[in-house]
């Protein structure tokens, strides 16, 4: 099989997605805080920042303008319009990241991961859930980022997008913060052991290859 090298992997594009107000973004920063060599991919928005949030760390805040352009001149692996503001992902530096070998994190909502699904069969799709609707709901208007009106559009979203939960690998319930940062981990190092992986690495043409 092998002449006493092992085979090399390329990089693996993680994703967490999930209803809008689960807390994805709290869990991504806790998970980042651990030692699991991973790059995160900033996102570009067309959202203003808000207090404390930096350009080109938390997000590139872009016009809408520049947004546009970005998505004509094929900028984005995937964009999205979420809640009144554009969001997307950054093309070069997933491409460039997973091809030296270094996994890639994306926290990205639905209707994203949904484009990346399709570019990236062999990513690995974490579903990321509240212990339930009124748990969600409690969330959103604690946060205080939202007005009514919009906690109530995303709470009846919410049906619809837990329906995605079928696409995905994997399902984390983000009831601790903490306890649902340590199955990400332990997600992401299972994953990094798949023989699988070593092996489509070598032979197969993967999405970033084309
Ligand atoms: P927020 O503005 O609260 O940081 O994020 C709002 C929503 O946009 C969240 O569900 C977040 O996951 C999603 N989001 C952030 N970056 C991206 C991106 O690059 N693409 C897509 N499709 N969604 C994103």
């Amino acid at each position: 099989m092998h002449d006493g090298v092992l085979p090399k992997r390329k990089g693996i594009l993680f994703v967490i997605s999930g209803p809008s107000g689960v807390g994805k973004g709290t869990l991504k920063d806790t998970l980042l805080k651990q030692q699991i060599d991973i790059q995160y991919s900033v996102s570009a928005t067309t959202r203003p920042p808000r207090p404390g949030e930096v350009h080109g760390e938390h997000y590139f805040f872009l016009s809408k303008d520049t947004f546009c352009q970005l998505v004509e001149q094929g900028e984005f692996l995937e964009w999205a319009l979420v809640y009144d503001h554009y969001y997307g992902t950054p093309r070069s530096f997933v491409l460039e990241n997973l091809q030296k070998g270094q996994d890639v994190l994306l926290e990205i909502d639905i209707q994203g991961a949904r484009q990346i699904r399709h570019q990236f069969p062999e990513g690995v799709f974490i579903f990321i859930a509240p212990p339930d609707v009124q748990e969600l709901a409690r969330r959103l208007r604690k946060r205080g980022k939202d007005s009514i009106e919009a906690i109530e559009k995303r709470l009846s979203s919410y049906a619809e997008e837990m329906a995605q939960l079928q696409h995905y690998d994997y399902l984390v319930v983000n009831d601790r913060v903490e306890a649902a940062a340590e199955k990400l981990v332990a997600i992401m190092v299972a994953e990094r052991c798949r023989v699988t992986r070593l092996i489509r690495g070598e032979d197969n043409e993967t999405a970033f290859d084309k």
